[in-house]
Formats: structure tokens, C-alpha cells, sequence
């Protein structure tokens, strides 16, 4: 199984990503998570990729799609889940080759809706663990205790690309590379929307659903 998450910056992919993947036995593929792993080893690709990321730009398309190539095999599990890939058509397409290239293809795609004043909102009250990457909502979705992650004890922290300025780029990046994407797949008979404004629970039995 194949499963793609699609939706802008906050939408809540990652938060969902870890239960289904858990769910199902599935690969959580994440490729902001994947980036800031190769940034915190001081890697020459996270070297690279560091500045697109702090300023909310995507990183090129031949670096993301190198990265993704060669983790699509999954011999442990039942299947992927990609999260945050493909973000431009070109990733799409290149996915969609790298597939059909093995025999497969993508099996459905979920589009998390979300308004834009609510991803802001989001964003602006996110903390990440830097240890597992799970993602923290001040209001929302708080850790047990205080700037603590729930599953590592690590602190808290807020991301880079969480500040305003960014946040912006990254909603309006988002708008004009990213939403195409929608269309590739929709085209495709592949785009099941989800209504990612609701609870994470709501959003989650929903997301079982659109799965199955
Ligand atoms: P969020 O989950 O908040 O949308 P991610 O953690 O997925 O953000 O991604 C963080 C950053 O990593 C992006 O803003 C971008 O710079 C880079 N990135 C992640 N995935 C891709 C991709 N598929 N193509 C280009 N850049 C990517
Ligand atoms: P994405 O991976 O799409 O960028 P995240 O899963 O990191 O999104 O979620 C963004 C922020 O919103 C986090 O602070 C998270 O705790 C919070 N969040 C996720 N889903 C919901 C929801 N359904 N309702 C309210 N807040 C949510
Ligand atoms: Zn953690």
C-alpha cells in the first residue's frame, strides 16, 4: 500500500502520519523530518537544503526526488506513507516513473483541508520534538508535561521555519507549488479530501475511513 499526504504547512500530516502509520505497519516517510535530520548531522545535503528550509523555500526538486529514490522499497512493513512528498508536480511525476518503473503505483492520496487562518494558528503554537519529530500544540494539543515530549522526555523546541515570516512564505509557496499537486492526483481518480479543520480524533476516524 501507497499512501501520499497531501495539505498545506500545519495541516496536521505529521500528527495523523504516526498513528496511521503505527495503524497499519506502514513506513512513515517524512521528508521535512528526513531534511532536518541530514541538517542536524551537518551533512553536505543538509548544509544544502538548510537555508531553502529556514527561509520556507522548497529545496530543489533533484535533491527531494534523490532522496525519496531508493526509500521506496519497504520489505518490513505493509506499505508507505509519504508525508510532504511530492510537493511540486515534478516530484509527483517523478514518483509517479520511479513507481511504475517497480510494477506499482500510488493507491490514493488525502488531501487535510484546512483554512488558512487555522493553519496560521497552528503554526504560530507548534513545539517539536527534535528527538521523534512529533509535533506539540500550545492550546491544542499540549505534552503532558510542560515543553516535554510525551514519548522521549526531550525538550520542546520551535522550529525555525515557524515564525511569522516564514510561516508566510511558506503558506504562499505552498499556494503556488504545492497545489497543483492536488490536481495531479485528482486527475489521477486518486484525491480523497478530508476535513483536516475538525479534532485530531475527528480527523482521524475520518482519515481511517478514507483509507480503509
Ligand atoms: P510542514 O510539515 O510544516 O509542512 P515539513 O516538515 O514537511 O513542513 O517541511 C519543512 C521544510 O522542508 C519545507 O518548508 C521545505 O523547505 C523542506 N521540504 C520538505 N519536503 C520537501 C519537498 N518534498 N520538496 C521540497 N522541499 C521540502
Ligand atoms: P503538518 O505536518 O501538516 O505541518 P502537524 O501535524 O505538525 O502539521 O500539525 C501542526 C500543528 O497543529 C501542531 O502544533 C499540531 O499539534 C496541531 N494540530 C494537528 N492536528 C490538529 C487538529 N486536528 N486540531 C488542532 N490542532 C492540530
Ligand atoms: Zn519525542
Amino acid at each position: 500500500m501507497l499512501i501520499v499526504f497531501l495539505g498545506a504547512p500545519g495541516a496536521g500530516k505529521g500528527t495523523q502520519a504516526k498513528t496511521l502509520a503505527a495503524e497499519k505497519n506502514l513506513t512513515h516517510l517524512a521528508t521535512g523530518d528526513l531534511l532536518r535530520a541530514e541538517v542536524a548531522a551537518g551533512s553536505e545535503l543538509g548544509l544544502a537544503a538548510k537555508a531553502f528550509m529556514d527561509r520556507g523555500d522548497l529545496v530543489p526538486d533533484d535533491v527531494m526526488i534523490g532522496m525519496i529514490q531508493g526509500r521506496l522499497e519497504s520489505p518490513r512493513s505493509d506499505g508507505i506513507l509519504l508525508d510532504g512528498f511530492p510537493r511540486t508536480v515534478a516530484q509527483a511525476q517523478a514518483l509517479d516513473d520511479a513507481l511504475s518503473a517497480a510494477d506499482t503505483s500510488v493507491d490514493r492520496s488525502i488531501y487535510f483541508e484546512v483554512s488558512e487562518d487555522e493553519l496560521v494558528r497552528r503554526l504560530a503554537g507548534r513545539s517539536t520534538c527534535p528527538d521523534c519529530q512529533r509535533a506539540y500544540h500550545d492550546t491544542f494539543n499540549p505534552p503532558q508535561n510542560a515543553d516535554k515530549c510525551d514519548d522521549c522526555d526531550e525538550g520542546l523546541i520551535r522550529r525555525e521555519d515557524d515564525k511569522p515570516e516564514a510561516v508566510r512564505n511558506r503558506l504562499k509557496v505552498y499556494e503556488t507549488q504545492t497545489t497543483p499537486v492536488l490536481d495531479h492526483y485528482r486527475n489521477a481518480g486518486k484525491l480523497v479530501q478530508v476535513d483536516g479543520e475538525q479534532s485530531i480524533d475527528a480527523v482521524q476516524s475520518d482519515l481511517a475511513a478514507a483509507v480503509g
